[in-house]
């Protein structure tokens, strides 16, 4: 067994360093990379991509893979989580023939211009043909699979293993009333002032703060960097060598300081994954959505939290006294926390973030599921906008159009950034209950206990359990949305005297 299991991995472990090789690139395409250099950057990583698509697929994967399947099933080794993961990736890889995926970088390139051309006009009749041709390929790929309970679970599972339709419809059906219910009662509270916020602030000096903050949080930068790019993103090489990215926007200075607390969050992931892991499929995060509860646990529940600013306020006031003066951190709490309805969910606080999700899971379940007509779609959007959010956006660039996902073909992985904010809530209150000075040790600028517990208890084991499981061995249930519920009330109880 072991000869064959050290030949599965020579190949896999060529494959993944072919892979991270293309993160490197696709990194360097983002940082660094002069305009021009696009399309041979373009002809590279394809090339990569196309040499690292044939090792994974090739027979002998697939007889290694079944050889050592029956071996080692029903144990909980490394090895036999090791074999199921790749086995997995083998059947999805095998099963979508190599035309469909050059059919499909065709039309997603057309789709994608004419998503830019049609939003810059505010026109959806333009994107309209190129959507209906990206939602036939969806229906396509879902086809290659043998028929699930819903054909949107195919798409799910790529993100979310284990996950299905049916499960994530119930947590959202369960959560949306309650989210409107409190951002109703929010919006008739007194309101909260940020002027503060949106005032002129030193680039460098955030900049610098925002890297005080994660060096504090644990981020290692020995294994690590920070650089500059339009969309903050976080990307892993290896074990040695994580990346994270931000930006600075001038109208929302203070911004850049949660990105990067954000985007440390995964890189903490990433740089907790067990070494014995690396050059395998096992490396790196579970799930989007366990990913996501890292990134928005060190952003929001810590970093958007009293007794963190208790800590930082101080040393940010000395940076920037004359943007701050006269605002107490209480303030400066309620202002980073402020509750305002708005049309674009990467701009949205925490009470409204799930609501823009879930409204995106119900068009795409319907699109896949051919339940309306896609010109339909921005008549739709407006409509549960105003349901969930209470606003009519002005137009279809702000509405319907607003994100780029779906000219790609990314469909199927929305929901996992609302499930990403339960599960950080789920965590959090099994933290608390392990380590009962928790805020006294924020407040201290602390953060070691509560890392040494993630390492511990979640990324040290890397992609080894589904991510189901993975919540349910941590802290005893599978993903709901009590905690998060719970969380939410009791911060905006106090913030807006509720
Ligand atoms: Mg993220």
């Amino acid at each position: 067994m072991s000869e064959k299991l050290n030949q599965l991995k020579e190949i896999l472990g060529e494959v993944t360093d072919l892979n991270r090789a293309a993160s490197v690139l696709s990194w360097d395409q983002q940082v660094n990379m002069p305009p021009a250099g696009g399309e041979a950057r373009g002809q590279q990583m394809a090339t990569l991509g196309k040499i690292a698509h044939e090792k994974s697929t090739s027979q002998e994967v697939g007889r290694l893979l079944d050889d050592l399947k029956n071996e080692l099933s029903g144990s909980d080794s490394d090895d036999a989580a090791l074999v199921r993961v790749a086995t997995r990736r083998y059947d999805k890889d095998t099963r979508v023939p190599a035309e469909f995926v050059a059919e499909q970088a065709v039309v997603t390139t057309a789709a994608f211009e004419a998503w830019v051309e049609a939003k810059g006009k505010s026109d959806f009749s333009i994107f309209l043909p190129h959507l209906e041709k990206v939602v036939g390929l969806v229906k396509k790929y879902i086809s290659f699979f043998p028929p699930a309970d819903h054909p949107y679970d195919t798409l799910l599972d790529d993100y979310e293993p284990g996950m299905k339709t049916a499960d994530v419809q119930k947590i959202f059906d369960d959560l949306r009333p309650q989210q409107v219910k409190l951002i109703k009662a929010i919006s008739s509270a007194k309101q909260v002032k940020d002027e503060f916020l949106h005032k002129k602030y030193n680039e460098k000096k955030v900049w610098d703060f925002s890297e005080a903050i994660i060096t504090k949080f644990g981020f290692d930068w020995n294994r690590g960097r920070q650089d500059k790019t339009a969309h903050p993103f976080q990307t892993t090489f290896s074990v040695n060598d994580t990346r994270i990215t931000n930006r600075f926007e001038p109208g929302s200075p203070l911004a850049t300081l949660f990105s990067a607390m954000h985007e440390a969050g995964h890189a903490l992931y990433e740089q907790g994954s067990n070494p014995a892991y690396e050059r395998t499929p096992l490396a790196g995060g579970t799930s989007l959505a366990v990913h996501e509860s890292q990134s928005r646990m060190w952003e929001n529940l810590v970093g958007r939290s009293l007794p963190f600013w208790e800590h930082f306020y101080p040393e940010l006031k000395k940076s920037f006294p004359s943007q701050l003066d006269g605002v107490s951190v209480k303030s400066f709490y309620k202002a980073i926390n402020k509750v305002e309805p708005s049309l674009i969910r990467v701009n949205a606080d925490e009470a409204t973030y799930n609501l823009h999700i879930m409204l995106r899971l119900e068009l795409e379940i319907g699109m896949v599921e051919g339940k309306f007509a896609i010109k339909d779609l921005p008549e739709i959007w407006d409509a549960k906008m105003r349901d969930y959010i209470g606003i009519t956006p002005p137009n279809v660039a702000t509405g319907v159009l607003q994100d780029v996902h779906w000219s790609y073909g990314a469909i199927g992985y929305f929901s996992t950034y609302a499930l990403g904010n339960l599960v950080s809530a789920q965590l959090w209150e099994k933290i608390n209950g392990d380590i009962h000075d928790l805020d006294e040790q924020i407040r201290r600028g602390k953060f070691d206990a509560l890392l040494g517990w993630l390492r511990e208890k979640i990324h040290v084991y890397g992609h080894k359990y589904d991510p189901q499981d993975l919540v349910q061995k941590v802290t005893g249930s599978r993903i709901d949305s009590a905690a998060y519920v719970r969380y939410l009330t009791r911060k905006y109880s106090d913030i807006y005297a509720l």
